[in-house]
This record gives C-alpha cells, sequence and structure tokens, in this order.
C-alpha cells in the first residue's frame, strides 16, 4: 500500500516537494520537545489544491499524517506519528493581504509569526500575539496550539484575533468557519472549536486575523529587586492599581546572570539593574498616556522596595532587553533548534532534561505565593529557575536535570507540590512539559471529564472517520 501511495505522491507533487528515506533532514523527527518519532517521508506542498490533493489520496490509502509549523511546539504535536508522513506547510508563506482599512490579514499557514509582526508594523497596523518563538513558530502551529505570549496581560491570546479560518478535513473536503465581519454569526462558535485543535481535525490552509493600530508608542522599564518575592509583590500591585501595561514579566536571577554573561560587556554595553530578581514592563499608547503609566510603574516599584529602575533606556536598549528575554527562553528549555542531522534516538543521552511546569496564581496572590514556590525548587537537585508573565499571573518552573540523574521519582513530587500551593491561591495548574526525556505520569494536568471526552472522541470519529490526522495527539 505504500508503494501505490508513494506513486500516487509523486505524480500530485514536485520531485523537491516529497521527501523520503534518508534523504529527510534530522529537524523533521521532533520538535521542541526532542522526543523523536518515526516518520516514512515529507510532503511540502506549495499549493492549497496540492495539500488537498496529498490529504485526499491520504485518506484513501489510509496513510496518517502529521501536520508541522515552524516545530517550536513543546507538546509533541509535530513530532511524527509512527508510520506518517509529515505534512509540512513552511512553502505556503505568503502574507495574503493586510487592510489598512478594515485592520484584517489573511495569511497562509507558513508565514513565519514574527514576519506578520513585522509586515504590520510597517503599515502601521499591530498584530499582538507575540510568543517567546514568534521568529520559529508559524501562524498555523500558533493557531493549532491557540498561542499567547508577552503581551496577554493587555491583548489577550490569539483566539481572540481570529475572524475566519479555511481549512481541509481529514477526508479532502474544503471547510470553513467564521467569516471575516467582526459580527457576523450567531450561535455556536466554530472558530473556537478548531482553534487549539492541535493538528487532529483540520489543515488550516488560511488564516483571517483581526489586527489593531499600531500603538503610537511603546516604553519599557527594567525593575531590579532583592528578591523574587519582592519584584512578585510589585508586580501584583501593578495589576491590583488597574493599570494593564503591555508586558508585565517576572525574571528570576538566572535570566540577570544570562544578561551579565552575553550583555554586560557588549558592544554598546546593556545597562543592568541591581538586585537578584528583575520586573520587565511595558507601556504602550499615545505617548503622554505611555508617559504617564510608566510614571505609575516607576511609583509602584518604588513603593516595593526595588533596588534599581532603568525607566529612560534608548528604543536599541528596550529591544535588546526583549531580544534578551526571547533568547533566554531556548537555553531554558536547552533548545535543540538547529538539529540537522537525524536525532539520536534517545535523546537523553545528549542533552540534560528539563521539566517545565506551566501553572496561573491570581495576579493579586503572586508575591504570597512566590515565596512557597521557591521554597519548593530550592531542594530540587539540578538547577531552577521560576519566572513568568506575571501580569497574567502565569508562571513557569523549569527544572534542568543533570545527565545523569534519575529523576523518575523527583518530578512528580515536585508537580504535586507546586499544584498545591497553586491550588492554595484557587489558581489553575495547566501542564507539565518534558523536554529531552519521556514523559512521567503525575496525573495533575487538567483533565476532561470522562463524559466530555467521549462527546469529543465522536466529533473526531465523524471529522477524521480513518483517523489519519495526528491519530496519536487528541488528547496531549
Ligand atoms: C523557546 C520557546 C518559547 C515559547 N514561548 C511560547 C509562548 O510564549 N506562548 C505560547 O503560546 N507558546 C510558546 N511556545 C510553544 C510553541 O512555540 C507554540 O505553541 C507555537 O505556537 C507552535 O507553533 P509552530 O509553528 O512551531 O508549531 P509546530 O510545533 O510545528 O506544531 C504545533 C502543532 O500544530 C499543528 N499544526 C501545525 N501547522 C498546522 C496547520 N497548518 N494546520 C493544522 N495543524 C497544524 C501540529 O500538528 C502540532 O500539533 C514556546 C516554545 C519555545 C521553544
Amino acid at each position: 500500500m505504500k508503494d501505490r501511495f508513494l506513486y500516487r505522491l509523486e505524480s500530485l507533487l514536485d520531485k523537491g516537494s516529497l521527501w523520503v528515506g534518508s534523504n529527510v533532514p534530522g529537524k523533521y523527527y521532533t520538535d521542541e520537545t526532542g522526543e523523536v518519532g518515526e516518520l516514512e517521508g515529507v510532503v511540502l506542498p506549495s499549493s492549497v489544491e496540492e495539500v488537498r490533493a496529498f490529504i485526499q489520496v491520504a485518506y484513501e490509502e489510509e496513510i496518517p499524517i502529521t501536520p508541522r509549523g515552524g516545530g517550536s511546539g513543546l507538546r509533541r504535536g509535530a513530532v511524527p506519528s509512527k508510520g506518517s508522513f509529515v505534512l509540512s506547510l513552511e512553502k505556503l508563506n505568503k502574507i495574503i493581504d493586510l487592510d489598512k482599512v478594515n485592520y484584517i490579514a489573511k495569511v497562509q499557514p507558513g508565514v513565519i509569526t514574527a514576519h506578520l509582526h513585522r509586515a504590520a508594523q510597517e503599515e502601521g497596523l499591530y498584530y499582538p500575539i507575540d510568543s517567546l518563538s514568534s521568529e520559529i513558530s508559524v501562524l498555523g502551529g500558533d493557531v493549532a496550539e491557540n498561542a499567547h505570549g508577552l503581551h496577554g496581560v493587555r491583548y489577550g491570546e490569539l483566539r481572540d484575533y481570529i475572524r475566519r479560518l479555511d481549512f481541509i478535513l481529514p477526508t479532502g473536503e474544503i471547510a470553513h468557519t467564521g467569516a471575516v465581519p467582526m459580527k457576523s454569526v450567531s450561535g455556536y462558535d466554530m472558530n473556537k472549536l478548531f482553534i487549539g485543535s492541535k493538528g487532529t481535525l483540520g489543515i488550516f490552509t488560511e488564516i483571517t486575523l483581526k489586527l489593531l493600530p499600531q500603538p503610537e508608542t511603546t516604553r519599557t522599564l527594567v525593575a531590579g529587586f532583592r528578591y523574587l518575592k519582592e519584584a512578585a509583590a510589585a508586580a501584583s500591585a501593578i495589576i491590583t492599581h488597574l493599570l494593564t501595561p503591555s508586558a508585565l514579566e517576572i525574571l528570576d536571577k538566572s535570566f540577570i546572570q544570562f544578561l551579565q554573561k552575553n550583555y554586560r560587556d557588549s558592544l554598546p554595553a546593556l545597562p543592568i539593574p541591581k538586585g537578584e530578581a528583575l520586573l520587565l514592563v511595558e507601556v504602550d499608547g499615545f505617548e503622554d498616556s505611555a508617559k504617564q503609566q510608566l510614571q505609575r510603574v516607576e511609583n509602584i516599584c518604588q513603593n516595593h522596595k526595588v533596588l534599581e529602575m532603568l525607566g529612560d533606556l534608548s528604543q536599541d536598549q528596550e529591544q535588546r532587553f526583549w531580544n534578551a528575554r526571547k533568547l533566554w527562553s531556548y537555553k531554558v528549555l536547552n533548545s535543540r533548534r538547529n538539529q540537522t542531522s537525524r536525532p539520536k534516538i534517545s535523546p537523553e543521552e545528549d542533552r540534560s532534561s528539563v521539566l517545565f511546569l506551566s501553572f496561573f496564581i491570581p495576579p493579586a496572590d503572586l508575591g504570597k505565593a512566590i515565596e512557597g514556590l521557591e521554597s519548593i525548587l530550592n531542594q530540587v537537585p539540578g538547577s531552577t529557575t521560576l519566572f513568568g508573565h506575571a501580569g497574567e499571573g502565569n508562571l513557569h518552573a523549569a527544572v534542568s536535570f543533570p545527565s545523569n540523574q534519575d529523576f523518575k521519582f523527583v518530578v512528580p513530587s515536585v508537580c504535586r507540590q507546586v499544584a498545591e500551593i497553586v491550588y492554595k491561591f484557587q489558581g489553575l495548574y495547566a501542564k507539565e512539559y518534558f523536554i529531552g526525556m519521556s514523559p512521567i505520569s503525575t496525573a495533575l494536568s487538567q483533565r476532561i471529564s470522562p463524559g466530555l471526552q467521549e462527546v469529543f472522541s465522536q466529533f473526531k470519529k465523524k471529522v477524521d472517520p480513518r483517523n489519519i490526522l495526528n491519530p496519536d495527539k487528541a488528547w496531549i
């Protein structure tokens, strides 16, 4: 059957759009988790019609498909399922339209997120969803994961910006949800069913997004504190004083060390405030408003034991702080994004393993919660860091285990203790990610009730009757 499938593919696609065997570059076997999958080949269509034709043939021959965007995902969504063909959307990378009058962008799924940011900015428009992986992730992957990022505190998440989705169903049928106008439907919001579906329900081929006017100005403040709990208390106060900065990040000494190593002695050197913890704050809006907001943030930090503030940075310096924030994320995750040869089957061999936790604490309680979280992490062997999008209360803890360590017993205990603190403050324990190691059950991540799970299983069966689309990824 595979030979017949390949024969049919060859008649559908150009030579450069189909790779099999040793021609397949290493990166297609994995994503940022480092887990290595098994694939039969990679298909890189150049048009929506080629995507449709490929899916139709795969459906007829019952060949599993693993959709792939930028491969920056942390949930194994683009790690190939056994026997699958990876469907990479990277050649569908056109910004089809930027409508300055109606604030709309139409893009193909392979557009790199940061390219859309820059193209929108050139037109005086603003696309605020800025995940820390935006230089490599693409819009199709972002929709499949409902990405969010630095500006969530003010601008929300990707699902808030989707107007219309065009996609191909696993049977090869062309479909869409939503519409371009702002208010176009009543009843069930079908867009939301497909956003975050991790490539299990359909392949996005065109995405229509709402944009905003570019804010007149953005200003950044970097504030250094002696302790992380003091930075957290200041972050809580910023939110509870009804200020909505466009970004509010809390970072511990691991980030400061990264700055010191890579930016302090660079030319021109970047000033780094005193302290063991930082708040990185961005405000935006009209010039006067941004100035006032910044002043109020400074006053709040003054009242919360700030050691030093940098509020008069040049645009270049501000940009370098935000770039550093993004680059440091790759370091925390021990990224292997430059993988060019086929990865080793056992990634643990050459990469330390990272347990990465994501959870939400009500922003007003950050100061109180952080002390407890720090005391848990201080007892864990291996290097740890605690940081996050403080404005949304979305914190992350990362524990990097040395390669010689048996962490299988430590992981569930760390997750359980963190979850206890999160629940104590009525927060949400969202998920643990296993980077460079096999997943370990902690029985803690948010689970859907069995009844609802059954409803969605039936829905998946209806949409994908032969279970070819990312077959083993529905509940990751
Ligand atoms: C350093 C780093 C920082 C990160 N920071 C953030 C952050 O701030 N916020 C955040 O939300 N996430 C973050 N992530 C996670 C990740 O980057 C995002 O989830 C991103 O949206 C994934 O996009 P991608 O194009 O790389 O998708 P991939 O990893 O290629 O795929 C992700 C999922 O989408 C599916 N998919 C891809 N394209 C399509 C398509 N056209 N149609 C249907 N399904 C498709 C895949 O099958 C897979 O299930 C970060 C990751 C890293 C490594």
